[in-house]
């Protein structure tokens, strides 16, 4: 029955037609949704309904996954350890078709019920939970036996493209892990079993994740690492368009810009290398970059997304040194060495040799009048950030 409002004023509407005899929901993660359940709960409690929260996001509860103490874990490797340890509810069955009420349903909603027009140009993968089912099988197959080697490589199809799904909820987890599980345990080469359970404990990652929103809901707004509150980001100008434009000069960063544009999804270790330039090269926010790929991302999930962010800016939990600065040409070189990624994307460098792809052009000719000029210099912004950071660490300290 598909019904379209304010959640609980649609169910109490329900409520009140003697439609209902138990709400069931599946809990959210992110504080919105969690007062969106208090109201609910409130709501049934009133009504005298009885009102079930299930778990059904994460592969974990909260509860599931903390320290012995209670407490949550704030760095990922001992919390995957803990994660890995605990026993995992196998995916149910599909459930045998049942009757439901004689209750008016409005029609699936579609892109015009919303009044949003679709971008001329997108390249989206299809959507549905046969879809991401199809997708699970031959990631299974095709995909994950090599993941522990080829995941880094965004020309390499070597990782899932499952995430919009558990998004979405067209793929349940506790299925993903199963599948990958079963395949590790039927796996005998020794790579092939090290992928399955570096898959698997990319899930983790997830999970972490989702529980760090969960014991600090704070970090939507602030650093998670309180140490590097109040930074002086620069204003967004005009680099901030050519940073979501994909025309910063430096093929990687724009190769996956142009990527998210066009598919609504970047590879991981370009989403790194985007993320670190911004908030390095560009001195931006990275709450700037966390609202622009929840505009374009088809995974954009507030959890992950957040997480991402904040590990890359060097702010978040278990994050990437601030003096670790990834530099975008020798990722480039490490990652995409014959620039396989980069002409996909970035199509006016098509006749660049891959070796020009990964260093400053020469700053007369450049790559050509269709492609720009590098819109900094690397070490030069480099060593900017190392000199904020370190100023505003010094006077943090200093303070305390
Ligand atoms: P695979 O490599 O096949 O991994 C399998 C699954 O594990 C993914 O589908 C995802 O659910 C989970 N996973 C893998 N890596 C991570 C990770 N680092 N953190 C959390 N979960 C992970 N992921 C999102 O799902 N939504 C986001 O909004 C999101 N934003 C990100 C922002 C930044 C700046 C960065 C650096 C990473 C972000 N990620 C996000 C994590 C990661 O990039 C994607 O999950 C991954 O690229 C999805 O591709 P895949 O399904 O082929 O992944």
């Amino acid at each position: 029955i598909i019904r379209q409002g304010d959640p609980v004023e649609v169910i109490a509407s329900l409520i009140a037609d003697g439609s209902v005899s138990a709400v069931h929901f599946n809990h959210d993660p992110d504080p919105h949704g969690k007062k969106e359940e208090e109201s609910l709960l409130a709501l049934c409690q009133e009504k005298g309904v009885a009102c079930h929260g299930h778990n059904d996001v994460a592969m974990h509860t909260f509860d599931e996954t903390t320290k012995d103490d209670g407490t949550a874990y704030r760095v990922y490797t001992p919390y995957s350890k803990r994660w890995l340890k605990v026993q995992k509810r196998a995916p149910l069955p599909k459930p045998k078709p049942f009757t439901t009420p004689k209750v008016p349903s409005e029609p699936l909603p579609s892109l015009e019920t919303w009044q949003l027009i679709l971008p001329a140009g997108l390249d989206l993968l299809p959507g549905s939970e046969a879809a991401a089912h199809k997708r699970l099988k031959a990631a299974i197959s095709n995909r994950l036996p090599t993941y522990a080697q080829n995941r880094d490589h965004p020309s390499i199809p070597a990782t899932s493209r499952l995430s919009q799904d558990l998004r979405w909820g067209t793929l349940s987890i506790r299925k993903a892990f199963a599948e990958a599980n079963k395949a590790l345990d039927a796996a005998r080469d020794p790579q092939v079993r090290e992928s399955y359970h570096t898959f698997i404990k990319e899930l983790a990652w997830r999970d972490f994740y989702l529980h760090l929103l969960e014991a600090y809901p704070d970090v939507l707004t602030h650093e998670f690492n309180s140490d590097y509150r109040g930074l002086p980001w620069h204003e967004p100008d005009e680099k901030f368009q050519a940073w979501k434009e994909g025309q910063t000069g430096f093929p990687i960063v724009d190769a996956g810009m142009r990527e998210l544009k066009t598919t609504g999804f970047m590879h991981n270790r370009v989403r790194m290398i985007v993320a670190m330039f911004l908030t390095k090269d560009l001195h931006l926010d990275w709450r700037l970059g966390e609202q622009h790929f929840a505009q374009h991302l088809l995974d954009g999930e507030i959890a992950s997304n957040n997480g991402g962010w904040q590990w890359s800016a060097g702010t978040g939990a278990d994050a990437a040194p601030y003096f670790r600065i990834q530099n975008p040409w020798t990722q480039s070189k490490r990652f995409d060495a014959q620039g396989e990624y980069i002409k996909k994307w970035v199509p006016e460098l098509e006749a660049v040799a891959p070796k020009a792809l990964h260093q400053a052009p020469d700053l007369t000719s450049g790559h050509g009048k269709s492609y720009p000029q590098p819109i900094v210099e690397h070490s030069a912004e480099r060593d900017l950030t190392l000199s904020i950071f370190k100023k505003h660490l010094d006077h943090v300290r200093g303070n305390r």
